[in-house]
């Protein structure tokens, strides 16, 4: 473990904190790179309740440089191997928290059972972002902005959280509590996330309106469905940022069970969707817009969903 201030040299020639703190954007933390995940939740446990994991950096910087964020400590989680890369366990897909988002474009395991993962990473902020942005800093993030939470939702994805209390299970769907409001505990670190893949010939689509390319979400929809003699079998739909987190849309799915995925499905999809929502006004649209965009995004995933399945 190493501990030290951000700036050294800039550190031995302030002559006081009040000038220190002038200087920087940020607030003034300590820094700890631990090279174990017992040794980063051990550091955790020890620490304040404003410290915090930092893990790509891409959400928290920001939010630290605005002052959003002020934590007291930072255990950077880069130097914890074991918290990275893909793998099968037993029939399901286990994902590190550390796996950027390059890193899940690149995997031919996710390619072939969760091709959703690498559709919707590649939505994701521009490709500099994505060599630093974690999986585990976008889902644990509790930004409703994040695109990866629907998805984990619709997937029906668990995370694994452990802290000093040993490990726990969190169910995706369980996890989000309102804009940055989670099931985790300030001494808990995410280590990874456990998914069952859908069924072989399963339909997936994730449809993001946004600006322009690097845009967050204006409004997203991800579904996974399956079909089985031409009608839909089984589905899931999770929606990005039109509420202060993300949600899971049971109603909309229920209306397209059973379906050929024929216009008035549909419509009624569409509809449960927007009724869920609660967007707020911002540069990407009034909240009337956004909740209507809710239902396009829903309707276009839905039915690429369904073309995409086989069965
Ligand atoms: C220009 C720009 C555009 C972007 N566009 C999008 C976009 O379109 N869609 C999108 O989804 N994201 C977008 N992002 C955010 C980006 O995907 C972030 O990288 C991601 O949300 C957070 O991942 P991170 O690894 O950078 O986490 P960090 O910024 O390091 O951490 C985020 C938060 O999660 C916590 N955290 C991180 N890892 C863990 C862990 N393992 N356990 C517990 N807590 C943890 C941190 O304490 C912090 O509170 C954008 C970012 C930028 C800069």
């Amino acid at each position: 473990m190493v501990r030290r201030t951000r700036n050294d040299s800039f550190a031995k020639r302030r002559d006081s904190r009040s000038i220190w703190e002038a200087r920087l954007i940020p607030g003034s933390f300590d820094y700890h790179r631990p090279t174990s995940l017992s040794d980063a939740v051990a550091l955790l446990s020890s620490l304040d309740a404003d410290a915090r994991v930092i893990a790509g950096g891409h959400s928290l910087i920001p939010m630290m440089k605005l002052r959003l964020a002020t934590p007291s400590h930072l255990v950077d989680l880069a130097a914890v191997g074991e918290l990275k890369g893909v793998s099968e366990v037993g029939g399901e897909i286990v994902i590190g928290a550390m796996t950027t988002q390059h890193d899940l474009i690149a995997s031919e395991v996710l390619a072939s059972q969760l091709p959703i993962l690498r559709e919707t990473s590649l939505l994701i902020a521009d490709p500099q972002v994505r060599y630093l942005g974690t999986l585990g800093g976008n889902v644990a993030n509790g930004d409703p902005g994040n695109d990866m939470p629907a998805l984990m939702m619709t997937l029906g994805a668990v995370y694994i959280l452990l802290g000093k209390a040993g490990e726990r299970r969190v169910a995706a769907r369980d996890y989000y509590q309102g804009a940055y409001a989670t099931a985790a505990r300030p001494d808990e670190i995410l280590t990874k996330v456990v998914i069952a893949p859908p069924p072989a010939g399963h339909g997936y689509a994730y449809e993001k309106l946004k600006r322009k390319v690097g845009d967050y979400a204006t409004a997203a929809a991800a579904v996974i469905l399956t079909v089985s003699n031409g009608a839909v079998a089984t589905c899931a739909i999770g929606l990005t940022n039109v509420a202060d987190s993300a949600l899971f849309a049971s109603a909309a799915a229920q209306a397209v069970i059973g379906s050929r995925m024929d216009k008035a499905a549909l419509a009624q999809a569409s509809a449960a969707a927007e009724a869920i929502t609660s967007p707020a006004a911002d540069g990407r649209g009034s909240s009337e817009y956004r909740r209507k965009m809710a239902g396009v995004m829903t309707a276009r995933a839905l039915s690429r969903a369904f073309a995409r399945a086989k069965g």
